[in-house]
């Protein structure tokens, strides 16, 4: 057997430890470690059978459906890469990702059939789509139901007791393409290999040993622990810091058809959920919910967040409100995930850090042009350094060429770090407004907006002026009942910080601020409500 580390042998370690424990529950469906490995060494064989070999890339495309572990398995422990897309996409987007990865096989669910389905004649080289859960929907050629291959989920325990195909996979080895959020352009395909992902599921397991010691529990986490995953699996941070890390753990998880925080504390309550998070406004929804004290939300001890930036107080509501463990994560797609890692006393004293690096990672701030590295404490562009780096950009050699440089990654976002090595992301590099040469950082005008008790969501962004360039506006949404107008705002924000941040125009909306499936705000749309001055 291959016992190199490679995503194969985690499975199959994985396996062989927790046997009858459950990995997955969705609805009334329950997996179990077991049940699971003979799904994923199914796959791996009818993809063999299929022609699949390594370096080839399948496509996943679908909700966090259980089916989704088996087939990243079963795909990556052929030596296949597996190209997870965004569930998020129009068609047209589909076509894009599975044409820019030469995918031959897309894996996907129903309602990505129905999207795909008009489109196949623009991918010649898709030879074969197995649908899962197709309901009844019409298939056609190349479509098959996944079922007609390895069963229903709850059927997988049934399913023959085999192995993977013997293929040698070296840890450096192609496994994933990884899409980033497209927040500030066409999203770019991410290169990475099994020891990124190893390296980073191993990060996550640390920080739900240290939740379990802050509750007194005092042993690490070995006892079965349950995850309610409330982010995409076709995102790096779902799939390698929750996934990968149940499966290393022994833990288990559970899915949801679709974010929504009455559903997620029904789940919180009914599965005894240790852990849960991904992005800020997750965190904020289940704080703020006017039905929270209904739930019993005793066993949540751990809620971690990255992604974007959170407002300074999470921390502190986190611990107060739901009396568990916070932690904030910074890191990328072109990282495989966590690069810094925050929490405890270090983040209650400093929280508006996104912690300092995780021990493999390494950071610099370096000057705009990148020739240079800046002193302790001043702001620069953020690069990073570790084996959890991919490889680069999926067939983009002008932009792996622009932003990998002699095992740096340049981040495009803009940060300091202190004298005791603590990393503050100040802004993404495209979202900091120039104001007639001053520099304005959206979230720090961010976090002062969030600050103001009627506000929910905000965002600033630059409006073109003609004369200073850019000048500051803000999209706010308030909370129900809450009567703050444009004129409390700016002051608000005038008390706190320098005048010339102040936006010049606030806009209220009735919905919270468009996000992307990462929980991104979308500013560039957002700019568009504002006009030219
Ligand atoms: P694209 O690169 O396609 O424009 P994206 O950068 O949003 O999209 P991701 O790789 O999903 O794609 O996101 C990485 C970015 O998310 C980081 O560069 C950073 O701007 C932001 N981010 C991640 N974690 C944090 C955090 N803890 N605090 C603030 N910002 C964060
Ligand atoms: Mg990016």
């Amino acid at each position: 057997a291959n016992q190199c580390p490679n995503l194969g042998a985690l499975a199959r370690r994985a396996r062989d430890q927790f046997a009858e424990r459950e990995l997955v529950v969705f609805e009334s469906e329950h997996i179990t470690y077991d049940g699971f490995f003979r799904a994923a060494a199914a796959v791996a064989r009818h993809l063999r059978e299929a022609g699949v070999g390594k370096g080839d890339r399948i496509a996943i495309a679908m909700r966090n459906l259980p089916e989704w572990i088996p087939i990243f398995f079963g795909i990556t422990a052929l030596g296949a890469i597996a190209v997870p897309l965004n569930a998020w996409w129009t068609g047209g987007e589909l076509v894009y990702g599975l044409a820019n990865s030469g995918s031959k096989i897309l894996i996907c669910d129903e309602e990505r059939w129905r999207v795909i389905a008009p489109h196949l004649g623009e991918l010649p080289d898709l030879c074969e789509i197995w649908v899962a859960r197709a309901n009844g929907a019409e298939l056609h050629s190349p479509a098959r139901a996944l079922e007609s291959l390895i069963g229903q989920p709850t059927a997988y325990g049934a399913l023959p007791d085999g192995d993977f195909p013997a293929v040698a996979v070296e840890p450096d080895d192609d496994a994933t393409i990884f899409y980033t959020s497209g927040t500030t352009g066409s999203p770019k395909g991410a290169l990475g290999t099994h020891r990124n992902i190893l390296t980073i599921s191993l990060t996550a397991s640390y920080n739900a040993h240290r939740a379990a010691l802050r509750r007194g529990e005092g042993t690490p986490p070995t006892d079965a622990r349950t995850h309610l995953l409330v982010i995409p699996l076709f995102h790096a941070t779902g799939c390698h810091a929750t996934l990968m890390n149940t499966v290393m753990a022994g833990n288990r998880l559970v899915l949801m058809r679709k974010w929504d925080p009455l559903e997620a504390m029904r789940l919180i309550e009914r599965e005894r959920i240790f852990s849960t998070g991904g992005v800020p406004t997750i965190a904020w929804q289940l704080i703020e919910h006017p039905e929270r004290h209904r739930f019993d939300l005793s066993s949540l001890a751990a809620v971690s967040y990255g992604g974007a930036p959170s407002a300074p107080e999470l921390v502190q509501r986190i611990g107060g409100d739901l009396n568990a463990f916070a932690s904030n994560g910074w890191g990328m797609t072109e990282t495989s995930g966590t690069v810094t890692l925050h929490s405890a006393e270090d983040y209650a004293q400093r929280p508006d850090s996104c912690g300092p690096p995780v021990a493999v990672a390494d950071l610099r701030i370096m000057s705009p042009e990148g020739d240079r590295e800046l002193p302790t404490g001043e702001v620069g562009e953020l690069w990073a350094a570790g084996p959890q780096i991919v490889k680069g950009y999926w067939r983009n050699p002008a932009a792996t060429a622009a932003t990998f440089v002699n095992g740096w990654v340049r981040t495009g976002d803009l940060a300091r770090i202190d004298a005791e090595g603590f990393c503050y992301i100040v802004d993404r590099a495209k979202d900091m407004i120039i104001r007639g040469g001053e520099n304005i950082y959206s979230t720090e005008v961010e976090n002062i907006l969030y600050g103001h008790p009627g506000v929910i969501d905000a965002a600033l962004v630059g409006i073109p002026h003609r004369i200073l360039g850019e000048v500051p506006g803000a999209i706010v949404h308030l909370a129900d009942g809450a009567a703050a107008t444009e004129a409390d705002l700016q002051e608000w924000v005038r008390a706190r910080i320098a005048a010339f941040k102040v936006p010049v125009s606030i806009l209220f909306v009735p919905e919270l601020l468009p996000r992307n499936a990462n929980g991104k705000i979308l500013k560039g749309d957002l700019k568009a409500l504002f006009e030219p001055r």
